[in-house]
């Protein structure tokens, strides 16, 4: 089954020497048991590719438990999963996983497969596509050897992303959303079966949980470009299965490149910010639940939208500090970031900067205990003064400890029954 093609030369170009070194160690350890060891997945078929940075999935025809640990320096170097016989490996700087080679059945569509241990082979046609079904033969006697058992080095030269086979999506629906996210990340296209065959499984996504859909979603929000495929989504009638509101148009890329443009990294949730950013608070708390985001995702998504309703006051020239700030105050940094790419307006621009590096930090000379001393009674009351003078400092209404002293004077007097 292998192929003629030897990836060795480019798996040393592709590999930090420490990583060479590492598998130089595991392929010994494991030819020493009679154990057969192999590359898999993403990482060969970047090393095609010459793309940078993958993250190493290996697989044992053998304990890969029993291997990590044979190799690591210490056993707290290794995480064990026993149930799948799996570890996670520390080496250097690196997170290495191990993995027992296995085969899957599914039981039904939507459900996790069932999992027993397999010969490679078998473990490549358990994938999802193609591409990323081939494994590099680690073991001594054919160092580098390629295996690709399902057309997969003729598809990176094709640049297609092809399924194994017809009822894949119909095993698991989330491979529609992997589809996408390689296509466009690769910049690879769907092949025209395949892309048949999201047409027809679509409605199996319905099949799939809340929690599973939405680590799609993170999967696609930690993308380098994920307005590209949200949309390629929206042309895929995909993005109305989260939620029929959502839109993968040109203001969505235009916002989503700005927020490159302004943060170096934008976080997921600016991303994720921006894709709800038109939808309504109704429509938000839908999406909310239907994927059941995290308390960050919500409060991202809520906070964005008491950003958009009040619009209006972010992009006033004649808006006071104060009144900027009783919008902007308390919400996550993501909503603002996303904020300033979604509000089309250099004064929301300038307002919310100015609410970010000064504004958000202003607060009054005088504490709760000087308020005390000087009359105010424990209570609401003490809050509610000092939120007072902030708003009249950020207004430029007070600059100093006298005046601010003065105000607190002023508001006891102005208290009904004192003279
Ligand atoms: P990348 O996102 O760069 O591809 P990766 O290859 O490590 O990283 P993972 O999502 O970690 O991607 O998956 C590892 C491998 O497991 C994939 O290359 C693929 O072969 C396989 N795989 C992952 N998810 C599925 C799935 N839903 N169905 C079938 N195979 C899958």
């Amino acid at each position: 089954m292998a192929n003629d093609e030897n990836l060795a030369p480019r798996l040393g170009e592709a590999l930090p020497p420490e990583i060479a070194a590492f598998l130089k160690v595991a392929s010994s350890e494991a030819a020493a048991r009679g154990w057969r060891f192999y590359l898999v997945g993403g990482a060969v078929r970047d090393a095609i590719l010459g793309r940078a940075g993958f993250d190493l999935d290996l697989s044992v025809e053998g304990d890969a438990i029993g291997l990590a640990m044979a190799i690591a320096a210490s056993p707290d170097d290794v995480t064990v999963h026993h149930r799948f016989n799996t570890a996670r490996l520390k080496w250097g700087g690196h997170h290495i996983d191990l993995v027992r080679s296995r085969e899957e059945t599914y039981p039904r569509p939507g459900a996790l497969p069932t999992v027993r241990p397999g010969p490679i082979n078998m473990d490549l046609l358990r994938r999802d596509f193609t591409v990323n079904a081939m494994a590099v033969s680690l073991n001594p006697d054919d160092w580098g050897c390629l295996i690709d058992v399902c057309g997969g080095l003729r598809d990176i030269r094709q640049r297609l992303i092809r399924v194994l086979h017809p009822g894949s999506f119909i095993d698991d629906a989330t491979r529609i959303w992997r589809a996408v996210r390689y296509e466009q990340r690769l910049g690879f296209r769907i092949e025209p079966e395949t892309l048949k065959l999201i047409e027809r499984d679509r409605v199996m996504l319905g099949t799939i949980t809340p929690d599973r859909l939405r680590y799609e979603l993170e999967c696609i929000l930690t993308e380098t470009a994920p307005e590209k495929v949200f949309r390629r989504a929206d042309e895929l009638g995909l993005l109305s299965t989260w939620h029929p509101s959502l839109k993968g148009d040109s203001w969505l890329s235009e916002v989503c490149a700005r927020a490159r443009s302004l943060v170096e990294k934008p976080h997921p949730d600016v991303y994720l910010a921006l894709l709800a950013w038109r939808l309504t608070a109704s429509e938000k708390e839908e999406f909310i639940a239907s994927l059941r985001f995290t308390k960050p995702q919500a409060r991202a998504l809520r906070d964005s939208q008491a950003i958009a309703e009040n619009g209006g006051i972010l992009t006033s020239p004649e808006a006071k500090p104060s009144a900027v700030a009783a919008v902007l105050h308390g919400l996550s940094r993501d909503s603002l970031v996303a904020a300033k790419c979604a509000v089309p307006s250099g004064v929301a621009g300038d307002n919310i900067d100015r609410f970010m590096n000064e504004w958000k930090h202003s607060a009054p000379l005088l504490t709760g205990e000087d308020l005390k001393r000087l009359g105010v009674a424990q209570g609401p009351d003490l809050k509610s003064i000092l939120d007072g003078i902030r708003d009249l400092r950020l207004d430029g209404l007070i600059c100093s400890r006298a005046q601010e002293e003065n105000f607190v004077m002023e508001w006891l007097k102005s208290r009904p029954g004192e003279s």
